[in-house]
């Protein structure tokens, strides 16, 4: 039977990451107007078939019907990438409290991969959104313990990321982290232990130096989406579902 729940947590991830795209990109532009779907260009209304996901970018050719504007290539992608990603949760935490913090963190990585890659802003709503989430879904799996020891870790990571901020704008005399960055390492204390967040900000950090070395190679003015990198540790962390000590006694070789 386990095969059926993972079609059904891909198709379901489908349709949801297609709202996390339009979410991603109107609250970045603060434009509130999520449903029905509507073209970016012509503000045409989409119809039940047009907002179908993977297969009306597929019937439209990739084009608006009433405008024959380009659909950013994004969204199919992001569609099935939370599909993929909505399967592969329910396969390695099947029903628990920990499937319910994985799909909030996929959840997360989408709606911030979309606002972060087109505006370069890590939406205020999506962060307060998460924090209520997953200090609920803590407090119902582990209790009232478990929630003030993720707060604690929260704020812990929270000030080192700003530590980081304060000697990057020291160093390069610019702003090298986005406020949002920063608030975002809250959330990952509410999921991760203290160890873990430091090592997900490392993480993210070296998955992002590519990307980096690119820009600035590119482009010297321009800011690095740094968001989507932490998220990528992030949810790499928790999926690997890796362990402190596991970590220590590798770094050790023991
Ligand atoms: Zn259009």
């Amino acid at each position: 039977m386990d095969g059926l729940y993972l079609i059904i947590f891909f198709i379901f991830g489908c349709f949801l990451g297609g709202f996390y795209t339009v979410l991603g990109n109107r609250l970045a532009t603060e434009d509130y107007h999520f449903f029905p779907y509507r073209c970016d260009h012509c503000r045409h209304l989409l119809s039940f078939l047009e907002s179908v996901p993977l297969f009306s970018y597929w019937f439209l050719k990739g084009r608006c019907k009433c405008c024959h504007k380009k659909i950013d290539i994004m969204e199919p992608l992001m569609e099935f990438f939370t599909g993929i990603l909505f399967a592969v949760s329910f396969y390695s935490f099947g029903f628990s409290y920990d499937l319910l913090i994985a799909l909030g963190i996929v959840s997360m990585l989408i709606i911030i991969t979309v606002s972060d890659l087109n505006y370069l802003i890590i939406p205020d709503e999506v962060l307060i959104f998460f924090i209520l989430y997953f200090i609920i879904v803590q407090f119902l799996s582990a209790g009232i313990v478990e929630v003030f020891f993720h707060i604690l870790t929260g704020t812990f990571l929270f000030l080192l990321m700003y530590f980081i901020m304060w000697v990057g704008e020291k160093a390069l005399k610019k702003e090298s982290l986005g406020g949002g960055d920063v608030k975002m390492m809250f959330l990952f204390g509410l999921v991760l232990d203290p160890l873990l967040g430091t090592i997900a900000v490392f993480l993210g950090s070296l998955f992002a130096l590519p990307m980096s070395f690119f820009l600035l190679y590119k482009n010297h003015e321009k800011v690095i989406p740094f968001g989507p990198f932490l998220l990528i540790a992030f949810t790499f962390l928790y999926f690997t579902k890796v362990t402190p000590d596991a970590i220590v006694s590798w770094l050790t070789f023991s």
